[in-house]
């Protein structure tokens, strides 16, 4: 992705204001590449929480009803994600990119298309 695209652009202006959030709060020094990748674990599990012990069916009722609650918990994986990102110097829209130009290659559209297979299994 080239720098100054949208995606790019707006990445950048939450990354911001996840900075601004830590640095009014002076959490900085709490901030280390382990702490970061724990936490953004911890908060995936959280999005897993709402699914647990819901059959398929209950799962689709229950997200219409509790969208802003997961919503919530989706913007606390992004927010610890951005911190991640930005601690070790990695441009998220670049890296998304790249990694979707090797997914591409992986899981090439006349193979892939309506298949649950991994890619070596294709
Ligand atoms: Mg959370």
């Amino acid at each position: 992705m080239a720098k100054g695209s949208k995606s790019s652009d707006s990445l950048r202006a939450l990354t911001k204001s996840a900075l601004a959030f830590r640095d009014e709060r002076e959490w900085k020094q709490f901030h280390n590449f382990k702490d970061l990748a724990v936490t953004l674990s911890l908060e995936a599990a959280e999005v897993l929480e709402h699914a647990q012990w819901k059959t398929a069916a209950e799962l689709e009722k229950y997200l219409r009803t509790h969208r802003e609650q997961v919503g919530d918990e989706l913007a606390d994986v992004l927010h610890v994600l951005l911190l991640l990102a930005e601690h070790c110097g990695i441009d998220l829209a670049e890296a998304f990119e790249q990694k979707m130009k090797q997914n591409r290659l992986k899981y090439p559209v006349e193979k892939a298309r309506g298949s649950a297979k991994k890619y070596h299994e294709l």
